[in-house]
């Protein structure tokens, strides 16, 4: 048995860590159940399978198939998105939906279904792809498109893992003349504020999210930078260089209490006060627009031994916003809060998180069962609104909240591979496990 962290470094798990090098490496045999990770950048146990087997994606990062005119691509589950950029975007090519780390698998970007600063044009990762293989624990590879096996396809894609193994993937992907992003950074002052701007926004632009301070109390909660851009038309000059090769570093584990209510004020502060102007325009190369958190690698480290939360949700109701920022503040705040108004897109997978709605990313250090006392408050914020919280950033979320965020999960539950499981699955069904079986 090994450690394996995830990114939030809560909570500790250990697991037989059995590396996959080739497609057809079998699977292992034991009785105890396994689960394919792929870069563990997920915050919470979606990728954690404590006493079980994690089937190590990485190894799988070959590219298959790459189509430069009619802008296609497949490749490995364990290849990254930041690989796949590499390759494409040379030749004009973006990626149809990227969250905001570059370090995340295929594989990964399927089975949370991820959506980025596109979603209210383009949706979520799965709406691009064209097919996957999968294999089960039967010991056969499924090939699934929308129409062929596709109950099995559409339980994959957001499935958490749960389904069977992604060998490799096909997805299309967005032609760009640049590798350029022509963006603007708006200042806001109030929340309404910000309404107004992403919905005059989402129809020119192809990327929207804001920044907002949810550390600062009074009037100052709530103001934040509006972000919008487009990719850049090519002109021949004017290209910012792609940033280092490799970020700083965070060394180690930084001592607990580093990130408090002070320093979180602090940071949240200096980062309201870094834009002077109230509109900036800019050209940035598209790691500096997406990927600003890659700049510093491991930066995880600096919430300490305890690890960190991020409660992502999404609610339909700007009030509730409010409300929960309210709380937030209330209780010392969030080191990092991020909204961002879904579109009106179907969703791909059983299990996908977003939909309609407005979602708020919110990153707490571990203070125990103060943190844990306001996340249940938030909880039942969400719940009166009819609103979800996102798995891949979840280590705690009771099973009732599950339940209620995915009514779909019945229909999803016979697609499970039984030889499968994390500790995800076997927390949010905990009480409900004879509904579940
Ligand atoms: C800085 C940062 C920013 C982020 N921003 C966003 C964002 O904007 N939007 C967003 O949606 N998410 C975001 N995330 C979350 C991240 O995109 C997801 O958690 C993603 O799934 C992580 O991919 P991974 O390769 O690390 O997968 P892991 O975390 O290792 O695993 C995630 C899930 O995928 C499953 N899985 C992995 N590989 C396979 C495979 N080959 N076959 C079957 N199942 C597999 C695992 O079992 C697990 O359930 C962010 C994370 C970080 C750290």
């Amino acid at each position: 048995m090994a450690q394996f962290r995830s990114w939030g470094r809560y909570p500790r798990s250990e697991a037989v860590l059995y590396p996959l090098h080739w497609q057809e490496d079998p699977l292992p045999p034991t009785g105890e159940p396994m689960l394919a990770v792929g870069m563990g950048r997920s915050y919470g146990d979606v990728c954690l399978n404590h006493g079980g087997t994690l089937l190590l994606t990485r190894p799988l990062n070959r590219f298959i198939a790459f189509d430069p005119v009619a802008g296609c691509m497949t490749c490995e589950a364990g290849v990254t998105l930041g690989e796949v950029l590499d390759v494409i975007v040379p030749h004009g090519w973006f990626l149809p939906v990227t969250p905001g780390t570059q370090h995340v698998t295929v594989g990964g970007a399927i089975a949370n279904d991820v959506h980025g600063k596109n979603h209210h044009r383009a949706g979520s990762f799965g709406a691009h792809l064209q097919r996957l293989a999968l294999r089960r624990s039967d010991g056969l590879t499924y090939h699934c498109t929308a129409t062929t096996h596709g109950d099995l396809f559409r339980a994959t894609v957001g499935g958490l893992g749960l389904t069977g193994l992604i060998l490799s993937a096909e997805f299309t992907l967005l032609p760009i003349t640049s590798p350029m992003i022509a963006m603007e950074s708006i200042r806001f002052d109030t929340l309404a504020e910000y309404f107004t701007l992403t919905r005059e926004s989402d129809a020119g632009h192809e990327y929207t999210v804001a920044w907002i301070d949810a550390a600062s109390c009074g009037s100052k909660t709530g103001r934040g930078l509006f972000l919008r851009g487009n990719h850049a038309i090519a002109s021949g000059g004017n290209t910012r260089p792609a940033p280092a090769a490799r970020p700083w570093q965070i060394p180690c584990t930084m001592p607990r209490g580093l990130i408090n209510r002070t320093t979180m004020r602090c940071f949240n502060h200096l980062y309201w006060h870094r834009q002077r102007a109230r509109r900036h325009h800019c050209e940035v190369h598209y790691r500096h627009f997406f990927y600003p958190l890659d700049g510093l690698a491991a930066w995880n480290r600096l919430y300490g031994p305890r690890g960190f939360f991020q409660y992502q949700c999404v609610v339909t109701q700007p009030a509730v916003v409010e409300e929960i920022l309210r709380w937030v503040v209330r209780s010392g705040g969030s080191s990092l809060a991020v909204l961002k108004v879904f579109g009106n897109h179907p969703a791909p997978g059983l299990l996908s998180f977003a939909r309609p709605g407005i979602t708020l990313a919110l990153d707490f250090p571990n203070r125990g069962h103060r943190l844990f006392s306001l996340l249940q408050t938030l909880d039942e914020l969400v719940l009166a609104d009819n609103g979800a919280l996102y798995p891949a950033k979840d280590a705690r979320m009771p099973p009732r909240l599950f339940t209620a965020s995915f009514p779909h999960w019945p229909q999803f539950v016979p697609f499970i591979d039984p030889a499968f499981s994390s500790e995800f699955w076997q927390r949010v069904t905990a009480t409900d496990k004879g509904a579940v079986s």
